[in-house]
C-alpha cells in the first residue's frame, strides 16, 4: 500500500508523509544563527 505525500499527492514511500520536493519546501531547515541584530542608531 502506497502513501502519498500530504502536499501534493505524490506517491511516496511507505512511511513517508511528504515527498522530498515537499519536505524541502514546507520543511526547510532552520539554521541557528548566532549572529545579533545590532541596530546602529546615530
Ligand atoms: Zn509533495
Amino acid at each position: 500500500m502506497d502513501d502519498r505525500c500530504i502536499f501534493c499527492g505524490a506517491l511516496v514511500p511507505e512511511g513517508s508523509m511528504i515527498c522530498p520536493q515537499c519536505e524541502l519546501k514546507y520543511m526547510p531547515v532552520v539554521e541557528e544563527t548566532d549572529d545579533e541584530e545590532t541596530e546602529e542608531k546615530d
